[in-house]
């Protein structure tokens, strides 16, 4: 199908309002083709991603290795359920354990997914050290929407209109260690802390956090459980973000960039810890499926391929750059900067979203969240030129806003 073959925009949006649940906030924009940091919409406008699939697109849109990959696997098996071996999800399995503690994986198909399978295990570890089942989560931590994992959400704006949630959760401020420290009790079984939050504005962890809660965690008898859905797989500059803080969880998972796009989630446990899975006790249809198990592989070969790590740390260095002189000539609108790797939040005076819909006129694509944090998750294959021509529009959008 051709551009011109496409339905404009206003087709697709129109049909979606019949048919489609309205449960998104959408931009009247329909998008037809990427490449690389380029989206092109149905009327073949092109816009620059600073925002790539919502973090999924780590490599940008339609990386080449990625989509050859799925070609190739896509004639040979689409699906084929885990009544089967299949060599490509042993292979992941043994990339991702090899990039990161040497665990056992299991294969899912999102982030709210994984983090469910991490919450079952964490209480099947529990029941087996005096029946623990309390899990401490982290206000304006995020973990996803389906109901445990809902429910491990300390947002009350998500659970509203919910209720009940999953009894069983504890909630204490992040980066909070004397908090921490009440809230582990002998109950415990796990706390579950995404080593950056994301959705909660990218914040970093004070020195020593994640350090203090594994310590505390080894104390009293309670699993570590990293939601690196977010942060992981080479998002941060390191495979997965708690590579920075030389700690080791007992259970992480892992999603939104796992399968360059495709959608794919995982857990990674200890083996001591996974072995407490037993036949019977958890499963998921489609996860580990071939395709996702193919596209997965290619996208650790094309990080190691390109030095994309490396490059993770040129593009925060840049964009850092950038947004500190951004800041000395709108001090009024530029707050505090933070960033590791390609996760960048930056604190506005104001509303984000309005920057968000002026960029998006002036076809960049950028992100809000909670509120006044403008949030980037751009690809590791952005090029330095890119980065200055979007942060040159960022520019000239919050000139308007000073
Ligand atoms: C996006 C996200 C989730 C939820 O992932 P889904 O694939 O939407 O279910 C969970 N945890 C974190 C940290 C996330 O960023």
């Amino acid at each position: 199908m051709s551009v011109a073959e496409i339905a404009g925009s206003e087709a697709t949006i129109a049909q979606f309002a019949r048919h489609v649940i309205p449960n998104y906030t959408r931009y009247p924009v329909c998008l037809v083709r990427g490449e690389g940091s380029f989206v092109w919409d149905a009327e073949g406008r092109r816009y620059l991603d600073f925002f790539p699939g919502w973090g999924c697109n780590l490599l940008g849109h339609c990386p080449p290795r990625v989509v050859e990959a799925i070609r190739e696997q896509v004639g040979l098996l689409i699906h084929v359920p885990n009544t089967w071996y299949m060599e490509a999800q042993g292979q992941f399995a043994q990339a991702l354990a090899e990039r990161s503690f040497g665990g056992q994986a299991f294969f899912c198909n999102s982030g709210a997914e994984a983090n469910e399978a991490m919450i079952k295990l964490a209480r099947a570890v529990g029941r087996q050290r005096g029946g623990r089942s309390v899990i401490v989560t982290m206000e304006k931590g995020f973990h996803g929407r389906t109901y445990a994992a809902l429910s491990a959400t300390a947002q009350p704006k998500y659970h509203h209109g919910f209720e009940p949630m999953v009894p069983g959760f504890r909630y204490v401020p992040y980066n909070d260690l004397a908090a921490a420290d009440q809230a582990i009790g002998a109950d415990v079984a796990a706390v579950l802390v995404e080593p950056i939050q994301g959705e909660g504005g990218i914040n970093l962890p004070a020195p020593g956090y994640l350090e203090g809660l594994r310590d505390l965690c080894d104390r009293r008898g309670a699993l570590l459980c990293l939601d690196e859905v977010q942060t992981g797989m080479g998002r941060t500059g390191k495979w997965f973000a708690y590579q920075h803080f030389g700690i080791i969880p007992d259970i992480l998972t892992c999603a939104k960039a796992l399968a360059g796009g495709v959608a794919a989630g995982v857990m990674l446990a200890r083996a001591e810890h996974a072995a407490h899975l037993k036949p019977g006790m958890h499963a998921s249809t489609f996860g580990g499926n071939p395709l996702a198990m193919r596209a997965g592989l290619a996208v650790v070969e094309t990080i190691e391929v390109h030095d994309l790590l490396q490059r993770a740390q040129r593009i925060e260095a840049r964009f850092r750059r950038h947004f500190e002189a951004l800041q000395t000539k709108f001090p009024d609108l530029i707050g505090d900067i933070r960033a590791l790797g390609t996760m960048i939040g930056v604190d506005l005076s104001i509303d984000a979203s309005q920057v968000v819909a002026a960029c998006m006129e002036r076809r960049l694509l950028v992100n809000a969240t909670q509120g006044r944090v403008l949030r980037l998750l751009p690809a590791l294959t952005l090029e330095d030129d890119l980065i200055d021509e979007g942060c040159g529009i960022l520019a000239d959008v919050l000139r308007e806003f000073a």
